[in-house]
């Protein structure tokens, strides 16, 4: 998608900074982070919301999934524990429109998640 931010990451047109890559999936520090670690999990593939995707693109769920483990053994914060929140559409709270799970951690999180 031409005028997308996060497909311009994931081609590099973009800098951030990288946390995981693989060959589905990028990982990368919020540029405006609500917590000490705040990564922003991202498939390569442009899917607007968590509302398309579709049936037989279920694996890349999965994918962010297993990204989300990876980034908590990198960052350190796996066995303390953190939050993965996926915003949809204007109620949740969603800006940016290619799929992504935030990574939230580093320290203790607040009951209520809005
Ligand atoms: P959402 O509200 O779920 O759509 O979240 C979008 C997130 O992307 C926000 O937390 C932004 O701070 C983050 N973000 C936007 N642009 C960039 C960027 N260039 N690099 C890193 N994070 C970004
Ligand atoms: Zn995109």
């Amino acid at each position: 998608m031409p005028d997308c931010i996060f497909c311009k990451i994931v081609k590099g047109e973009i800098p951030c900074a990288k946390v995981y890559e693989d060959d589905a999936v990028l990982a990368f520090d919020d540029i405006q982070p609500m917590a000490p670690v705040h990564v922003v999990i991202v498939p390569k593939m442009h899917i607007p919301t968590l509302m398309d995707v579709e049936a037989n693109q279920s694996g890349v769920i999965a994918q962010m999934v297993q990204a989300a483990q990876n980034v908590a053994q990198i960052k350190q914060i796996a066995a303390r524990g953190f939050r993965t929140v996926i915003n949809c559409n204007s109620d949740g709270g969603q800006v940016v429109f290619h799929l992504h799970m935030h990574l939230l951690g580093g320290r203790k999180l607040e009951d209520q998640l809005g």
